[in-house]
């Protein structure tokens, strides 16, 4: 896979997470990454902090946005897909760094894409 083409799947999924649409951007991940797709949702996990804008739960496979908009927002999205994937890697369990450092990742090249159409 070229990094042009990386860069337009990236920002693509961006844009579809912006769109309102992070349904369609979950499922294009985890076709992408061949994982099944994690539920989403909103809510708080019992006995989780009210106070983060979403968490992953590996064991219900779920995401869940203590507020609607925060479903809306890329980098929040991106960084709980990446504790999804990693779930499935029981070896090499992700850490927040990493969390933050994947959806940065999508959030750079959504930047780069959106320069040069401008
Ligand atoms: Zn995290």
């Amino acid at each position: 896979m070229t990094s042009e083409f990386n860069d337009y799947f990236k920002a693509m999924i961006v844009a579809t997470i912006l769109n309102y649409q992070p349904e369609k951007a979950i499922a294009l991940l985890s076709r992408h990454f061949h994982v099944d797709e994690p539920k989403i949702g909103i809510g708080v996990f019992k006995g989780r902090s009210k106070r983060v804008r979403a968490a992953y739960s590996g064991k219900r496979k779920e995401i869940l946005a203590a507020k609607r908009e925060y479903l809306y927002d890329p980098f929040t999205i991106l960084h709980e897909f990446y504790h999804h994937l990693r779930n499935f890697d029981n070896e090499h369990r992700g850490t927040e760094k990493y969390a933050d450092k994947f959806a940065r990742d999508f959030i750079e090249a959504y930047n780069r894409v959106s320069c040069k159409l401008l």
